[in-house]
């Protein structure tokens, strides 16, 4: 598809401040990839899941398949997402962008791959968004200089994408390599008609089926869609319509990637690139993320982090519990790193708290991500309730 509008700012305004990206100079405290303690990372990022649509955060939540007590699951709650829109989210993500300064490290600082070939893993990039090798989300060649291996998955049906991806993922750590694996999933974006086999069509009324083309772009701007409102119907089809979907592209991929992953060499981080609009308070329009005067839902994404490898296990029970619901998009970059085997107090002098320290998060995304240059970032907190 072509770039929606607000991406074309954002390279705009990155380009203003682009510089020369710089290497890793952070510290190592150790061969973190060394044999016999091969640890795979899975960077699993989701597309468009709001955080409390799932059982691990609601009680009526859609059935995630993480509910289980076999000491592998620490979910850290509801957390805020960098901002409420795909581009931002993922560069933020991919570039460790704190609040105060994300663009210049966007622009300049080293990428999470970077980090993770320095530590010693092999790089793997799998979009399931993508079709034809195109980049998003503000990547480009100069960052997959960076990446060992990118997998693009045209060949499988957008409905089977994220089922692969957990398989990939369940492959590669029983491969004996050790691996920093980012993947971009399908998701619960618009439109979500179809985004499900007709066997999970567990929650009734739904929208309408068959309305849009499977072949055709898994992530089209609903902008484009406007003229049809039948394809989408009312709020309570559409809600609905995403919780079937959730329970394929959320619960169906967590049943296959944990009935092969190797949890012992495994630490996985899931999270989704923001929330979403359901017009709960009324407010009219169709706009469900990358709104300018968003809803605080826009921002409210799952956290959680899945391993049972024997060095992160109880650290990670321990600070789910402390941190819970009191976290962000903003804590992750530094934990990959912790995991990665940086030094544990540089790394938090420049990317700030990991999850395995107290977070005391703002818990705020970024509502101007795209602002023009020289105007303030809009900082909106989310809504437990
Ligand atoms: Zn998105």
């Amino acid at each position: 598809m072509g770039l929606p509008y607000t991406s074309l700012l954002a390279i705009e305004l990155l380009q203003q401040t682009k510089g020369e990206r710089e290497s890793v100079s952070i510290a190592h405290a150790g061969p973190a990839a060394k044999a016999g303690t091969v640890l795979d990372i899975a960077y699993v990022i989701d597309e468009s899941v709001r955080g409390d649509f799932l059982d691990i955060n609601a009680t009526d939540g859609v059935s995630s398949q993480l509910l289980r007590d076999d000491g592998s699951i620490h979910n850290f709650g509801l957390a805020a997402a960098a901002t409420n829109c795909s581009t931002g989210t993922n560069a933020v993500l991919r570039f460790g962008g704190t609040r105060a300064e994300y663009q210049r490290f966007i622009n300049t600082r080293p990428s999470i791959w970077q980090y993770a070939q320095a530590s010693g893993y092999w790089t793997v990039y799998i979009d399931a968004q993508g079709s034809d090798g195109a980049l998003q989300n503000l990547m480009d060649e100069d960052e997959l200089l960076a990446v060992d291996e990118v997998i693009h998955l045209d060949d499988v049906a957008i409905n089977e994408r994220d089922a692969r991806i957990a398989e990939l993922i369940a492959d590669m750590t029983n491969n004996n390599r050790a691996e920093f694996i980012l993947a971009n999933k399908i998701g619960a974006h618009f439109p979500v008609n179809d985004k499900y086999p007709d066997a999970y069509s567990r929650y009734l009324p739904a929208l309408p089926r068959k309305v849009f083309s499977e072949a055709s772009d898994p992530n089209p701007n609903p902008d484009l869609y406007t003229e049809d409102k039948s394809a989408f119907g009312d709020w309570e089809r559409y809600a609905n319509s995403y919780r079937n979907t959730l329970l394929w592209t959320v619960g169906h991929f967590f049943e296959t990637l944990l009935g092969g992953v190797d949890l012992e060499r495994a630490f996985i981080v899931y999270t989704s690139d923001h929330g979403q609009d359901f017009h709960e308070d009324g407010s009219s329009g169709f706009g469900l993320h990358c709104g300018e005067r968003p809803s605080p839902n826009e921002g409210l994404v799952p956290l959680t982090i899945i391993t049972r490898a024997p060095a992160w296990r109880d650290t990670a029970a321990h600070w789910s519990a402390r941190n819970y619901n009191q976290s962000s998009h903003y804590n992750i970059f530094a934990t990959l790193l912790r995991v990665m085997g940086y030094e544990e107090s540089e790394v938090s002098k420049v990317y700030g708290r990991s999850l395995l320290e107290p977070t005391d998060d703002p818990m705020t995304f970024n509502a101007l991500f795209t602002a023009r240059f020289g105007a303030e970032p809009i900082w909106v907190k989310v809504d437990l309730r």
